[in-house]
C-alpha cells in the first residue's frame, strides 16, 4: 500500500499566502471558469467555450470572500500539469 503524501505547506492557489507566513487557508469549493493555456512560448491562447466548473481550491480568507462575489479564472499551461487560478480576466492587469 502506498503512503499518503501530507502536505504541511498550504499556500493559497489564487494569490499564494502561505499557512507558513500566518495566513489561514481553508478548503473551498468555487466556480472556476477556464480562460484558456499558455502554449510553449509563453503564449496566451484565449479560449471561449470554456467550461464553468466547481473546484476544490485552498483559499485564503480575503481570496475565499472575493470568491462569493467573482467567478475564479483558470490558465493551464501545455505540457505541464500546472494550472494558474486568479481573479483577472485577460488584459485585466496581466503581468
Ligand atoms: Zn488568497
Amino acid at each position: 500500500m502506498r503512503a499518503e503524501i501530507i502536505t504541511t505547506h498550504v499556500e493559497c492557489d489564487i494569490c499564494r499566502k502561505s499557512e507558513d507566513n500566518g495566513f489561514a487557508i481553508a478548503k473551498m469549493s468555487v466556480a472556476v471558469l477556464e480562460i484558456g493555456h499558455f502554449d510553449e512560448y509563453g503564449n496566451f491562447h484565449r479560449s471561449y467555450n470554456g467550461n464553468i466548473g466547481i473546484k476544490r481550491l485552498d483559499l485564503c480568507s480575503t481570496c475565499a470572500t472575493t470568491a462569493l462575489d467573482r467567478v475564479v479564472k483558470s490558465k493551464s499551461q501545455m505540457f505541464t500539469p500546472d494550472v494558474y487560478y486568479s481573479f483577472k480576466d485577460v488584459g485585466e492587469g496581466e503581468k
